[in-house]
C-alpha cells in the first residue's frame, strides 16, 4: 500500500506547528527541536503520516512475552521488554492483578492487513489512521510496543473501557516501576485516538 507523499509532508508541517511544550523532552514527538525554535523545524523533519510516527521493524531478538488469552496467539516482544512485561505482571498478579498481553511485535505485513481492514470500516485512510496505524507507522514495528488486557475482563481488550479496570489502575500506578509508559494519553499532540491499553516499554537508549 503506498501513500501519497504530498499528504505525509502536509501532516509533518502541521505536526511541526502543533509541538507541544508540555511533551517530555525525550519523546520522538519534539524531535524537530526544542521550545527555543533555535533550529528551524525543517532540519529535523518528522517522517509522520496521519499523525502516526514512522518506525522499522526491530531487527533484535524476540521473546515471547506471553499468550493472548482468546486466541493462544504468542505475543512477542524485543527481549528485554519482554523480560520488563513478564516481571511487571509478577507484581501485578502479587497485587491480585492479572495483565494479559493482546499483541506485541508487528511486521509491516500484518500492519497492512490490520489497516486494510480499518480501511473497509472507516471509509478512508485518514479516517482508518485515527484507530490504526498505517504500515511502517505503528510503535508495534518497534518490538517495545505491548496491548495490555485484564485477564477477567475480555470484553474490555483494546476498547476504551480498559479504563475502568483494575489492570489499568495499577498499571497507572505501578507501570513506571518496569519502564513502561502509556503511548497515546487522552488528548495526545499527535492527534491519535485514546489508547489506555497501549504501553510502551522505555527503558532501553532507543525505546520510542
Ligand atoms: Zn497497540
Amino acid at each position: 500500500m503506498r501513500f501519497p507523499l504530498g499528504a505525509a509532508v502536509a501532516f509533518t508541517v502541521v505536526l511541526v506547528l502543533a509541538s507541544c511544550d508540555a511533551v517530555p523532552a525525550e519523546s520522538p514527538l519534539v524531535a524537530q527541536g526544542d521550545e527555543s525554535q533555535a533550529e528551524p523545524p525543517e532540519l529535523h523533519p518528522v517522517d509522520s503520516l496521519f499523525g502516526h510516527l514512522a518506525y522499522e521493524e526491530t531487527a533484535e531478538t524476540l521473546a515471547d512475552a506471553g499468550r493472548y488469552r482468546d486466541t493462544g496467539r504468542v505475543v512477542q516482544l524485543r527481549a528485554e521488554a519482554a523480560r520488563a512485561f513478564r516481571a511487571m505482571q509478577q507484581a501485578a498478579r502479587q497485587a491480585g492483578v492479572e495483565l494479559v498481553p493482546i499483541s506485541g511485535f508487528r511486521t509491516k505485513s500484518y500492519q497492512n492487513g490490520l489497516f486494510s481492514r480499518a480501511i473497509r470500516k472507516y471509509g478512508a485512510e485518514e479516517s482508518a489512521a485515527r484507530w490504526v496505524a498505517p504500515p511502517g507507522y505503528s510503535e508495534h514495528h518497534s518490538g517495545l510496543a505491548l496491548d495490555i488486557g485484564a485477564l477477567e475482563s475480555p470484553g474490555t481488550d483494546v476498547e476504551t473501557t480498559f479504563e475502568d479496570t483494575a489492570a489499568f489502575a495499577w498499571l497507572q500506578d505501578n507501570a513506571h516501576r518496569f519502564d513502561f509508559e502509556i503511548s497515546f494519553p487522552r488528548d495526545n499532540p499527535q492527534g491519535v485516538s485514546y489508547e489506555p491499553w497501549h504501553w510502551r516499554y522505555t527503558g532501553l537508549a532507543d525505546s520510542p
